[in-house]
């Protein structure tokens, strides 16, 4: 995959070097390639792509996404609706459904591209389903652009200020809206993903947003793993000048070529250990409050056949949310909190091979799931999370062939911005969601301008969107813009 990359730099100097190629590290790439800027990236892995990588992690022709696989922001973003498809050819591929919930009795909620489809098999919550997407589904052009752009005033500040009020609210107190135990497990899911307790703010705006992008975007993945959109985002800053050299972990900044910009593809912790003093202490200071979430414990799995659902509609979906009713899913997502683990927890689980036949050998499939554990925690969840899944689906481990399990010290090992295992670049909680990596009107610049954060640990926050390294290239290049500009 990496042949193309270098092994150390050609020239001495550049406008811009960027450290990591996580996607975001990747988007500034091209961001600043695109602007006619020589551009250096340096990773530390033997291959780029951070979060977006795939590997045949447990047997040879089972293609493995390591971390992201489910695109549910790709398409909603601008920086990656602006890339042309000539020049980044990238194919989505959209399950039939964007994601399921089995229940018990063999009972499955499931959401559908469409709100009202979805809400329409919800019963008893018809009408709040489609009262609580309906506007936000007309409004979605007006809402991705701003959650995903930089914080600015927005362009239509009453639609804004509604959103917000829903976005800030608690998944408990967002739950409150539907009576039956499918609409409630279905959302419950959803606020899942923001690996926050369901009583703090927040943990319900994330499962808001999430239902949301599935009802306008869908949740693609894409065909040939996750690694192809890392490769054609290089290839793509390739094709323009770029440099990307591997095997290249960056410990101080005195080691790398001299540049005009650096920017940071990391979390605080890394970017306080390579930047140093060149930092003033205050703002050393502010990053050092940084805080990160909990970890997560993953099992990847070659099958021997597909996940054999008790209800067939979760062979329809890519993603399935594995944990049973709402207040089962609440108890999972708080224990990790109290630093305890759970004996039925909940279960983000994928299957790519269902719809994207390049993945597995013809009849064998791959699949994924991951639960929330306490932050460094090393006990194996691997039968617990399994368990979940055979309750769902009778019969599943007897189609195992081979398993790779990963806990939270796992995954900071396999890439450093993962602290204890925290996935999403630090907390999203009110706090961190906004003040992000710390409080400052621009959070992609920092007091040395030769330095900028555009890691997951900026705004808009985690997720493959590209958004973090796309405004942290365009800080560069508006606050450094002449010295930047190619003589
Ligand atoms: C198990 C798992 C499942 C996920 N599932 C999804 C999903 O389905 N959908 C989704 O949208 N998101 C998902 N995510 C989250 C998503 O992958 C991240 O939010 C995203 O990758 C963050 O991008 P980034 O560019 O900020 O950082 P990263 O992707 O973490 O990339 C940072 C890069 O910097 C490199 N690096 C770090 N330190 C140094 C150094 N000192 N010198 C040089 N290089 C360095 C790292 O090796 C890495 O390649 C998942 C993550 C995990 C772990």
């Amino acid at each position: 995959m990496n042949s193309s990359y270098g092994s150390t730099p050609r020239q001495s100097s550049y406008d811009a070097i960027i450290i990591g190629s996580g996607p975001n590290g990747l988007a500034a790439a091209v961001t600043l390639a695109e602007a006619g800027r020589s551009v250096l990236v340096l990773e530390a892995a033997a291959t780029i792509g951070g979060g977006l990588r795939s590997s045949a992690w447990t047997l040879p022709g089972f293609l493995h996404d390591t971390c992201a696989s489910i695109h549910a922001l790709a398409p909603m973003s601008p920086f990656f609706q602006n890339l042309s498809p000539d020049r980044v050819p990238l194919e989505w591929v959209y399950p039939p459904l964007p994601c399921a919930h089995p229940l018990a009795d063999g009972r499955a909620a499931v959401l559908s591209r469409s709100f009202a489809e979805t809400a329409s098999e919800l019963g008893p919550d018809e009408q709040a389903w489609s009262r609580l997407f309906g506007p936000l589904v007309r409004d979605a052009g007006v809402l991705f652009p701003q959650v995903l752009g930089p914080l600015c005033f927005p362009r239509r500040p009453i639609t804004m200020m509604k959103f917000a009020l829903k976005a800030i609210r608690s998944a408990e107190a967002v739950a409150r809206r539907f009576s039956g135990e499918e609409a409630r497990a279905l959302f419950a899911g959803m606020a899942a993903h923001s690996i926050l307790p369901f009583h703090r703010a927040m943990s319900g705006g994330v499962g808001i947003m999430l239902a949301l992008s599935a009802h306008v975007g869908g949740w693609p993945i894409c065909r040939g793993g996750s690694q192809q959109v890392a490769r054609r985002l290089a290839d793509y800053a390739v094709s323009l000048g770029a440099e990307i050299v591997v095997n290249s972990p960056v410990r101080a900044l005195e080691e790398i070529p001299n540049s005009r910009v650096v920017l940071l593809d990391v979390v605080p912790r890394t970017a306080l250990r390579i930047v140093g003093d060149a930092w003033p202490a205050r703002y050393r200071r502010r990053l050092q409050r940084f805080r990160h979430g909990i970890g997560v414990a993953k099992v990847d799995w070659a099958l021997d056949g597909p996940i054999p659902w008790s209800n067939p509609l979760c062979a329809q979906a890519a993603t399935v949310h594995v944990g049973g009713t709402f207040e089962e899913i609440a108890e999972a997502e708080a224990a990790p909190w109290r630093g305890t683990h759970v004996e039925r927890p909940f279960v983000l689980l994928t299957q790519p091979s269902l719809f994207d036949p390049t993945r597995a050998p013809p009849g064998k499939h791959t699949a994924w799931g991951y639960c929330h554990v306490p932050g460094g925690a090393v006990e194996s969840m691997t039968d617990r999370i399994e368990a979940q899944v055979e309750r769902f689906a009778p019969g599943f481990r007897e189609r195992i062939l081979a398993r790779r399990a990963t806990s939270p010290p796992d995954w900071e090992g396999y890439n450093p911005n993962y602290v204890g295992g925290d996935i999403t670049g630090g907390m999203m909680d009110l706090r961190q969601a906004f003040a992000r990596p710390t409080h400052c009107w621009n959070p992609y610049a920092t007091p040395n301008p030769r330095l900028f954060f555009c890691s997951s640990s900026t705004p808009p926050g985690p997720g493959v969107h590209g958004m973090c390294g796309h405004h942290a290239a365009r800080t560069a290049l508006r606050t450094r813009g002449r010295r930047l500009a190619v003589s």
